[in-house]
């Protein structure tokens, strides 16, 4: 495994590092404190200065206008974005648009391709991915409750779903319901299509996804064959090629902000005096940034190891499972610790760690929390350790 990077990506990280200092960060006060997410405008705004450097969806293929990164390029670059709030939407590298090109790219026709992804890659419409419902899918995507039938040319779709990030002004949404045969299937549907009703935003914790997270009622949507996404009954297969990748990407980008939340700390116990010296220097701080780093490196030599596997053609499922406990884990107590350092000042809106605190939170939750990946992993460890006796 050689974790040696390359002159041109040490060239790229470079200019996204400069890139995301002296054009993303000074607009991070452009967002109101109590909106939902970003605006559609701030987003927009953001883009273009993204269009100008270079820097645009750099994941998507090269064919597609995108960049073609490799795993480990995004684990590069992802990070250095993630070290504003506002860094993963200027690059058009947040969820849930950056799973949906990723999981677009490798399994839509070249007609949806042209419809929805590319004017996706090049900045101009968002995407939604409705999976989890109220009383249906969560944790257990089997317990998927929408249902979709077949009449003449179409599937005709009824259910609801919530959590749906981004939902509100998306151009398109990508669809999971249960057939028939309860086997599951990808839909595509433009969002303004008769049949989707967009019931209300719900109040969260989180403010860095533009639309926030929507609740959405599918009443007799009818969905033409030509726009299922793949084959029929797929879905659950499919949503194992957009969920692993996307888990580690989630890592990539969070790592990002627990490191400006770390390095925001540092200067603060640097600069700060109590009991007649720096806190810096008083142990009890002092271990605190020690913990900090070993947290940020861990979670960085696991995002890079999966990484490279996938860059290797490797499925890593359970690799991709691994990095998002750690990661998420370890971000998490990164920016908690972060919090404790800067005193009162860490739970206001006086510094930027607050909002990277709230952010980050649900990143235990989502893309599968915490409890059931341990439990998806200790199967595989147990029935490996049955193979081997
Ligand atoms: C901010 C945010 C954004 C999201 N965006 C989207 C989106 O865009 N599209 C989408 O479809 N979904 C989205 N989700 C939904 C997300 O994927 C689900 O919240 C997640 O899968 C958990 O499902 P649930 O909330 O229904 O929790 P539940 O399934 O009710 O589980 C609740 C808790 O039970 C515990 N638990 C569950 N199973 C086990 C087990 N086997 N062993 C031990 N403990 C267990 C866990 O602690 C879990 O947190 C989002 C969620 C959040 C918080």
């Amino acid at each position: 495994m050689d974790f040696r990077l390359s002159d041109e990506l040490i060239e790229l990280q470079q200019r996204t590092r400069e890139f995301i200092k002296t054009e993303v960060v000074p607009l991070e006060t452009e967002q109101a404190p109590h909106e939902h997410g970003p605006s559609e405008s701030l987003r927009r705004e953001l883009v273009e200065r993204t269009r100008k450097a270079g820097l645009l969806t750099p994941h998507a293929s090269r064919e597609m206008g995108g960049l073609g990164l490799s795993h480990m390029a995004k684990a590069v670059v992802f990070e250095e974005a993630g070290y504003s709030t506002l860094g993963p939407i200027a690059l058009n590298i947040h969820a849930p648009d950056e799973g949906n090109i990723h999981l677009m790219e490798e399994v839509a026709t070249s007609a949806q391709k042209q419809r929805w992804l590319k004017p996706q890659v090049h900045g101009h419409i968002r995407s939604c991915f409705a999976m989890t419902e109220p009383e249906g899918a969560g944790s257990d995507p089997s317990m998927l409750q929408t249902y979709a039938v077949r009449d003449g040319d179409d599937y005709v779709i009824n259910g609801s779903k919530w959590l749906i990030t981004g939902a509100e002004g998306a151009n398109y949404a990508i669809i999971m319901a249960r057939m028939d045969d309860s086997t599951a299937t990808m839909f595509l549907s433009d969002m303004d299509r008769p049949g989707i009703r967009y019931v209300r935003t719900m109040d969260a914790m989180d403010r860095c996804f533009t639309g926030g997270h929507g609740v959405l009622a599918f009443e007799n949507l009818r969905v033409p064959a030509q726009d299922v996404l793949g084959e029929i009954g797929k879905g659950f297969k499919y949503a194992q090629v957009r969920l692993a990748p996307a888990r580690l990407t989630h890592c990539m980008r969070w790592l990002g902000q627990a490191r400006r939340a770390h390095d925001v700390a540092l200067d603060h116990a640097r600069r700060r005096q109590a009991f007649g010296k720096p806190l810096a220097e008083h142990e009890g701080v002092g271990f605190q940034l020690a913990d900090n780093d070993m947290d940020l490196m861990t979670a960085r030599l696991h995002i890079w190891h999966t990484a490279w596997l996938l860059d290797q053609g490797e499925k890593c499922n359970f690799e991709s499972s691994r990095s998002k406990v750690v990661c998420s884990e370890a971000e998490w107590r990164v920016v908690d610790r972060c919090v404790q350092i800067l005193g009162g000042r860490g739970v206001t809106g006086e510094s930027i760690v607050m909002r990277i605190f709230t952010d980050m939170r649900a990143f235990r939750i989502y893309d599968g929390p915490s409890e059931v990946h341990r439990w998806s992993m200790a199967r595989k460890i147990v029935a490996q350790a049955g193979h081997r006796t």
